[in-house]
This record gives C-alpha cells, structure tokens and sequence, in this order.
C-alpha cells in the first residue's frame, strides 16, 4: 500500500511557520525593554537572571540581551562580586 501524503483526519502538529526547525522565538534585551538599559549592581535579583546556579554569567546567547547591556550586566556581576553580594563560585 502506497503511502499517502496528507491523509485526512489527522491534523500534523507543527510548530509555527517562524519557529521551524533550528529556529527559536526572537529574544529581546530585557535590560532595554524593562530598565531603560540602565544596570545597578546592587539589583541582585535582576543580576542574578544572567548568571547560572553555578554563578557563571549566562551569555548574550542565552539571555538574550543586546552586546551594550551584555558588558553593562557582567561588569554589574562583577563589581557586585567585589563587594561580597554575588558569589564567584556557586555550589
Ligand atoms: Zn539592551
């Protein structure tokens, strides 16, 4: 029996025409929609949303943060480290 493309009555579940394959959701630079692309380095909760549990900092990549908020955010992580808010290692 042949295969049939398309048999009818089963809708195929797929992802959105934007999203296909090997493609994801435009990020947007949370520091420029939500903080005016300003930085404090004693927000520690926001500070803490680009760094992994192991206290890393997350990159662009992953955050999705635009190149100018990226450096303001890891020198933000690091000066907080200097100041004992933020840890250099975690676990
Ligand atoms: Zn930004």
């Amino acid at each position: 029996m042949p295969r049939k493309k398309n048999a009818p009555g089963k809708p195929k579940r797929r992802a959105p025409e934007r999203l296909r394959r090997g493609q994801t959701k435009p990020k947007v630079c949370v520091i420029c929609t939500q903080h005016d692309g300003k930085v404090d380095y004693k927000d520690l909760s926001l500070l803490r949303r680009f760094m992994s549990d192991r206290a890393k900092i997350r990159g662009a990549r992953v955050t999705g943060n635009c190149p100018q908020c990226q450096r303001k955010v890891a020198m933000a992580i690091k000066s907080a480290r200097e100041m004992a808010l933020l840890p250099y290692l975690g676990k």
